[in-house]
């Protein structure tokens, strides 16, 4: 049976839990463990696929064709652990199967409660996670700060998980605030009393605290922490602010965070090494002396979290290739407002991601015409692709109006149409073409100078497709299917063929990109924009 590390938040939200969890992760297999990561989302929603990005952040998108919370993404790019359908445990999924075995009869003469319905369900999906894999460790993130009304059943079930598998199986890290106080110069640990306090109410009593704090904590301070906190002082670890998210499992090493957990695990102790991680990712971020420009033409730019895989794997191509990443985000209704060369001039490479509905569709168009137009290094995320045939087929092949029948039903040339099987499809959860499929690549092709082989996999999330019946026109006019997916004759790669690097894929590369394995089509954009 696995090892259990629960992680807990406390004080404010978006304190980086999901990277704290995956840094552990990566910390634990650099020791030789095995790991998975779970986390847990207090939200009704079965899964986030049905929220708006502003709401939830990009909906992350597993192999076997889970759409989850953006935490699994760190999850897959720190360590080596796959993650899918059951490493996402929701409120919505957990009562969601309370109330059809109600329905059923399974629980016939009790009252369905709370407790223990409810933490039993959330006790059975966590270690359902597991089961069969052969684990050293399962970490558990459990989503929302400490104090939340919504995410009480989830500790109700950390606790008795932690109490019914014994103190050498389970631990408590809580992840927490420490600030620095600029006008009294001084750091102040009385927000992590609180919150610790607050998690003993509940029954819970953290065995680490992680400490995220802009200065570094003396020993006073951390002696302080524990005192009040009921922990020792090697359990307070100093999680200082880093320049990138990849550093912090270097930072957890340096102050004994691995060996710790370990111990309290009651795990073999080995010296885990992250030399290569190191060497191969931040050295290389911080050595690098050029600097690329990159526009992100998208509609839901002004949220961070909205298209963080795509940011992540940028970075990872500007690592592979030894340079810095400027990222600029455009809206693209400025495009539409300004015209394309305002904002597009100085950029040495575009990105159109994917997104779903009208707004912004004619922006993305025109700096998608702009990019074609003046040679500069393109990649097409999903409606990134969609909306680059498009264009070609508007201003290359005349014709007029051209559209995907998800923004005009009338357009005279559906290039974009929707999806056979997706044609009986009413509800909207879970219903689209989602998670891994194959794809086979044309051979002397940009794709497969940068795939270097012809039999792919890939993640998709969408419900329209290329036409096949407009292939023949434009294929006349220049433009190449690189990528088919075998099994339905569909178009998952094009690439234009006179121009330097034009490249659009209907699945999302950006969900299999490491920082020490840049995805093959993001290293290749990066290159070809970097050599602009
Ligand atoms: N809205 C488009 C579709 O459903 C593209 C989806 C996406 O970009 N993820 O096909």
């Amino acid at each position: 049976m696995p090892k259990y590390i629960f992680v807990t938040g406390g004080v404010i939200s978006s304190l980086g839990k999901g990277i704290a969890s995956a840094s552990i992760g990566k910390l634990l297999e650099s020791m030789g463990l095995k790991i998975t990561l779970i986390k847990c989302d207090p939200y009704i929603n079965v899964d986030p696929g049905t929220m708006n990005p502003f709401q939830h952040g990009e909906v992350y998108v597993t192999d076997d064709g889970a759409e989850t919370d953006l935490d699994l993404g760190h999850y897959e790019r720190f360590t080596n652990a796959v993650v899918g359908k059951d490493n996402n445990i929701t409120s919505g999924k957990v009562y969601f199967s309370v109330i059809c075995k109600e329905r059923k009869g399974e629980f016939l003469g009790a009252t369905v409660q709370v407790v223990p319905h409810i933490t039993d369900e959330i006790k059975s999906q966590i270690k359902k996670a597991s089961t069969g894999k052969k684990l050293d460790v399962v970490i558990v993130e459990i989503g929302g700060t400490v104090g939340d009304i919504e995410s009480l059943p989830f500790l109700e079930a950390v606790r008795q998980m932690t109490l019914e598998l014994g103190r050498c199986n389970a631990i408590n890290i809580h992840l927490t605030l420490v600030p620095y106080i600029k006008s009294a110069q001084e750091i102040k640990t009385k927000p992590t009393q609180h919150s610790v306090g607050k998690l003993r109410e509940i029954g819970i009593q953290p065995d680490i605290l992680l400490c995220r704090s802009e200065k570094n904590l003396s020993k006073e301070i951390k002696a302080k922490i524990a005192l009040f906190c009921n922990v020792n002082q090697d359990a307070v670890i100093g999680a200082l602010d880093m320049e990138t998210i990849y550093e912090i499992p270097l930072i957890y090493q340096k102050e004994g965070l691995g060996k710790l957990i370990l111990d309290l695990l009651g795990l073999k102790k080995t010296n885990g090494e992250l030399k290569e991680w190191k060497c191969g990712v931040i050295d290389r971020m911080r050595n690098a002396t050029k600097v690329t420009t990159i526009a992100v033409v998208g509609k839901y730019i002004t949220l961070q979290d909205s298209y963080k895989s795509i940011y992540e794997a940028l970075t990872h191509g500007g690592i592979a290739n030894d340079t810095k990443l400027q990222i600029i985000k455009i809206e693209s209704e400025e495009i539409t407002k300004h015209g394309a060369e305002k904002s597009l001039k100085d950029v040495q490479g575009i990105l159109v991601p994917g997104g779903f509905g009208h707004r912004g569709i004619e922006g993305k168009i025109e700096a998608i015409k702009y990019a074609r137009e003046n040679n500069i290094p393109f990649l097409g995320i999903c409606l990134g692709m969609q909306t680059a045939v498009i264009e070609f087929a508007r201003n290359v092949c005349g014709m007029a109006n051209a559209n995907s029948t998800e923004f005009n039903k009338k357009t005279p040339y559906p290039i974009i149409s929707l999806l056979e099987e997706q044609k009986k499809i009413k509800n909207k959860g879970g219903t689209m073409r989602l998670g891994a499929y194959g794809c086979q690549i044309k051979k002397g092709t940009k794709s497969f100078s940068a795939y270097k082989k012809e039999e792919i996999s890939e993640r998709h999330r969408h419900r329209y497709e290329f036409n096949n019946k407009y292939r023949k026109i434009m294929e006349a006019k220049g433009i190449i299917f690189s990528g088919i997916n075998p099994q339905k004759n569909l178009v998952e790669i094009i690439e234009l063929k006179d121009h330097p690097w034009f490249v659009a894929c209907q699945f999302h590369p950006e969900f299999k990109s490491k920082p020490d394995r840049a995805h093959p089509l993001f290293r290749e954009f990066v290159k070809a924009a970097r050599n602009k």
